[in-house]
């Protein structure tokens, strides 16, 4: 990978004419060394967020020793990356020979479930093992989030006391899991679950030796500000030791966004204006589904060399393939001049980003350089926002 030494300084050498991914190591290692000495209990990290083996290594450099999976290609990619990193299977509904494999072949020993069909499957592709961590998933409301992930996965409050008792007779540990939602705006949001895990042990009077809150965690956009995570980690922790739990049971959570936001972002280059409309070179089927799809409003600036003095506007994007859905509603704040053959710097695209793109109409192939400037904004600056120019971040 090429380095560069900022968003600028690759635009003015290169005028590249694809996308071009930006990585900030430094950015990940920050966010992971956060996690791993302010977090009072174990940090994994969520590899659907962002999969780049890269970020992966990094990670691990960092000291984040486990890793949450969803699939079994995501086990393979993490054995073979990382092959001394503990594994953990975290999807509550997997195929039988996934589950199989993870165990045999890649040594994976954490499983989650929110059926009793599930346990099962899971003795049954273990053959019984007596090694196993089992994380029974309860469902808690998404309501703090700005992404539900609260009807697909989870057993109700009135399931887990059976779910609890069967899983105890076939784990070694056994463990309760949530997640409150992708982008949880306050502190509140695990509070509020931790209270149903409360409830769901008492009920079952069972010994329970993990409690993992899931991922979560926010980042920073525009129009998003949440407090800062030490808030999210003060509460976890009060209301963990509050808990009727052992004195040796283990907190865990599994941050995804949080760890890998400011990692990446994107350099586009604007094809064709139309009034408040620019026709960027990458869109909802690269790196922008979630703008596109979700409304959500990345941080944008303007990369020239001189600065624009016109007052910014907001612009919506269309995305390069052909298909209408291809467009982002924004508004990203521009200066009002910015026309064909400009660059923007896209930020914050490190979650759910870049992992998201695809080969759709032609376009997708892009290349990935490596800059040492700061993320357009960042909950680990010494100053919580190291924003670099007025346009980015508005709180
Ligand atoms: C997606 C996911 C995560 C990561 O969520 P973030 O909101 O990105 O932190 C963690 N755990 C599970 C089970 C997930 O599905």
């Amino acid at each position: 990978m090429h380095t560069h030494h900022s968003a600028l300084g690759l635009a003015a050498a290169l005028r590249p004419v694809q996308p071009v991914t930006l990585v900030r190591p430094h950015a990940a290692r920050r966010a992971a060394r956060f996690f791993i000495e302010k977090f009072p209990g174990r940090s994994l990290y969520a590899v659907k967020a962002n999969p780049s083996p890269d970020l992966l290594r990094l990670l691990w450099e960092s000291g984040v020793t486990h890793y949450d999976v969803a699939s079994i290609a995501e086990v393979r990619l993490v054995a073979e990356t990382l092959p001394a990193a503990i594994i953990c299977f975290m999807h509550p509904v997997k195929a039988e020979e996934a589950i199989q494999e993870a165990y045999f072949r890649h040594g994976v020993r954490t499983f989650s479930l929110d059926t009793t069909e599930e346990l099962e499957k899971i003795v049954r592709a273990t053959q019984g093992a007596s090694d196993l961590n089992l994380c029974v998933r309860i469902r808690v409301s998404s309501d703090h989030s700005k992404l539900s992930l609260a009807s697909k996965f989870g057993a109700e409050p009135y399931e887990m006391k059976s779910l609890l008792i069967a899983a105890r007779q076939a784990a070694d540990a056994l463990g309760i899991c949530f997640h409150v939602g992708s982008q949880a705006m306050t502190p509140m949001a695990y509070y509020e679950a931790m209270e149903r895990v409360r409830a769901a042990i008492v009920e079952a009077a069972v010994t329970v030796d993990i409690v993992d809150v899931g991922g979560g965690f926010p980042s920073l956009y525009p129009g998003m500000e949440p407090p800062p995570l030490e808030a999210y980690f003060e509460v976890i922790h009060r209301t963990f030791e509050s808990l009727p739990i052992s004195y040796s049971a283990e907190l865990w959570c599994e941050p995804g966004r949080a760890l890998c936001a400011e990692y990446a972002s994107l350099l586009v280059r604007v094809e064709k204006r139309r009034g408040d409309q620019l026709y960027i070179n990458d869109g909802a089927y690269g790196a922008l589904f979630d703008a596109a799809h979700i409304g959500w409003r990345f941080p944008v600036t303007l990369i020239r060399e001189t600065e624009s003095a016109n007052r910014e506007m907001g612009f919506s994007f269309y995305g390069p393939t052909c298909d209408d859905m291809d467009h982002m509603a924004g508004p990203f704040l521009l200066p009002s001049d910015v026309g064909p053959g400009d660059y923007i710097e896209i930020g914050m695209l490190g979650a759910y980003g870049c992992a998201m793109r695809t080969g759709f109409n032609g376009f997708g192939a892009v290349e990935s350089v490596i800059v040492g400037d700061e993320p357009m904004a960042s909950l680990y600056g010494a100053e919580r926002e190291v924003a670099r120019s007025s346009n980015v971040v508005k709180l």
